[in-house]
């Protein structure tokens, strides 16, 4: 591709171009802007290059023989890559006419080359660094076979039409404006109505788990983050102070001291634990606004977060359970794809070695006895305790992190909580830190990813979509939409004056799973007609059947 653009636009600076995990990228310093009508020229002189399958040959040269040579070819980007290398010699490859710094290896000629593409331009500072210039990168693709290719093009397209900013505007679930500021989610209605359903089965399930749902305030004295050392160890994540009655107060970056202080309100004994508190808790975290992204980088969001304080003999079981747990709600979600990590003792750390060992070792014990298997990464555990990562992959394979299972030393000793044991001394409980779906932002956010924006029924923002064939169906259709309505069931209702062909597309791109649609002879009949928002139709049905029906869809979610 290189050697394409300077063959076109022969005033081109090289800067670097490397290979990455999604395919290859270079970086020119170009006086012409390229864009995207300028990827096919590039590529055509691309493969007249391939065509000529011109050999690569490696070169070695001494440092300065190197720099001269760039220098001499006003590659300067090349004269600063060589002199901070520390070697005493570099190599070069040369193809035709084009010579490149690469350490290589290469392909033995460019007709070895079989498929590519290249994808998009971006800018991109030099080294990454704003302070530099802003240079221009090209994007592309390479593999083996034209099938290949084809297929990661196909996966391509396909990411780009289940882009949840992209389908939460089409479908009208949510949005974030300047006005409001940046990473602050506006949930609308649809959106809204997700949400609440995921929010009751969360509570449901928290209830019978065994946990005890809490809420908490917004804000809190700036001291109480000096105690628990979220002020040393989390200050950059966190916003400026306001002060009120000349207190400083913070907007909370996190639920734990609350949950500690409602634990603290009583005495607690051995036979109390293990505590179990949930919260649906808001907290806001400061992240630059470059690194904003939709719903999964933002910077207020609700966390499904729980707290177990525990005895030491019952962290093995509290994370079993709380396991089983994840794993039932992913699955329950349509993730029952995810790769395991568990995170074990950093260099910094707070606790004793021998409660790092007990902990980490209740952590394999529970992933072993579930038979689990997951991947190590050692050093990678928070300072305050080991945790379980758990990544879900989507419809499209893709890996995202929702949930965390973390123990704790830290808050326990910090805050000073402690429970009587059984010879009535004082003893300080284990604490843990759990996320099922991490945020509800986020967490909406590969939802919507997964089915692209095709939700099964029980999650659907809207699950019957009535349609009227005329004005005289409509008294009839709004009697339907009343009993369905009752029934606890998300209904809408189009009587506008259109074609129902019309209505039908209309109820389709909003990929509303059923349409009911009414005319005469279902008025006739006392009855409403299905189709599935495939197209597929399931026919005329009654009332009562309809109901069932929809009820029984929505009943499975559970043993999906
Ligand atoms: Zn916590």
């Amino acid at each position: 591709m290189a050697h394409a653009v300077k063959e076109l636009f022969p005033n081109t600076k090289l800067a670097i171009g490397p290979a990455i995990p999604d395919g290859f990228y270079y970086d020119f310093d170009c006086d012409h802007s390229f864009t995207q009508e300028d990827l096919p020229r590039i590529e055509e002189k691309m493969k007249e290059i391939i065509k000529a399958n011109k050999p690569f040959t490696r070169k070695e040269l001494s440092k300065e023989e190197a720099i001269k040579f760039f220098q001499e070819s006003g590659e300067t980007y090349k004269v600063e890559l060589i002199s901070e290398i520390t070697d005493e010699t570099v190599s070069l490859y040369e193809e035709d006419n084009f010579i490149d710094l690469c350490r290589g290896p290469h392909l033995g000629s460019t007709g070895k080359i079989k498929a590519f593409k290249l994808l998009s331009v971006a800018g991109a500072y030099w080294r990454g660094n704003e302070k530099n210039k802003m240079l221009q990168r090209i994007y592309g693709v390479s593999f083996t076979t034209k099938d290949e290719l084809k297929k990661h093009l196909d996966f391509l397209e396909e990411v780009k039409k289940r882009d949840h900013r992209r389908l939460g505007k089409e479908l009208d679930l949510f949005s974030m404006n300047d006005e409001i500021g940046p990473g602050l989610v506006l949930w609308h209605p649809r959106g809204a109505a997700i949400r609440r359903v995921i929010e009751n089965f969360w509570l449901d399930e928290h209830h019978r788990a065994d946990y005890q749902i809490l809420y908490t305030p917004h804000m809190a004295k700036l001291d109480l983050w000096k105690k628990t050392g979220h002020l040393d160890f989390y200050r950059e994540n966190m916003y400026s102070p306001m002060e009120i009655e000349g207190l400083e107060y913070e907007i909370k970056p996190m639920n734990c001291p609350f949950h500690v202080s409602i634990f603290k309100s009583h005495l607690r004994s051995y036979r109390d634990l293990p505590v179990r508190f949930a919260e649906l808790g808001t907290v806001y975290r400061y992240e630059r606004s470059g690194v904003l992204h939709g719903l999964l980088r933002v910077r207020g969001f609700t966390q499904d977060d729980a707290h177990i304080f525990c005895r030491e003999d019952q962290i093995e079981d509290e994370v079993l359970r709380v396991l089983e747990f994840t794993l039932f709600i992913l699955k329950t979600f349509g993730f029952s794809d995810y790769d395991i990590y568990l995170s074990t003792r950093p260099e910094k750390y707070v606790g004793t070695d021998e409660a790092w060992k007990k902990a980490t070792g209740a952590l394999e014990n529970a992933l072993a006895h579930k038979g689990l298997n997951y991947e190590v990464d050692p050093g990678e555990g928070v300072f305050y305790g080991p945790k379980i990562d758990i990544k879900v992959r989507d419809s499209l394979g893709r890996q995202w992190q929702c949930s965390t299972i973390q123990v704790d030393f830290n808050v326990p000793e910090r805050l000073d909580i402690n429970y009587r044991g059984a010879d009535s001394k004082e003893y300080r409980p284990i604490m843990i830190h759990r996320a099922l779906m991490g945020s509800l932002e986020r967490f909406f956010g590969v939802l919507i990813e997964h089915y692209g924006g095709a939700f099964p029924l029980w999650l659907s923002p809207v699950q019957i979509s009535l349609l009227t064939i005329s004005e005289r169906h409509v008294e009839y259709c709004s009697g339907i939409r009343k009993s369905l309505i009752n029934e606890g069931f998300r209904v809408d209702m189009d009587e506008e004056n259109e074609k129902i062909g019309y209505k039908i597309r209309k109820a389709a791109v909003l990929k509303t799973p059923y349409m009911c649609i009414i005319g005469d002879k279902e008025m006739e009949n006392n009855t409403v007609n299905i189709r599935k928002r495939n197209g597929e139709n399931i026919g005329e049905m009654s009332l009562e059947k309809l109901t069932a029906f929809l009820r029984e869809e929505i009943s499975i979610r559970r043993e999906s």
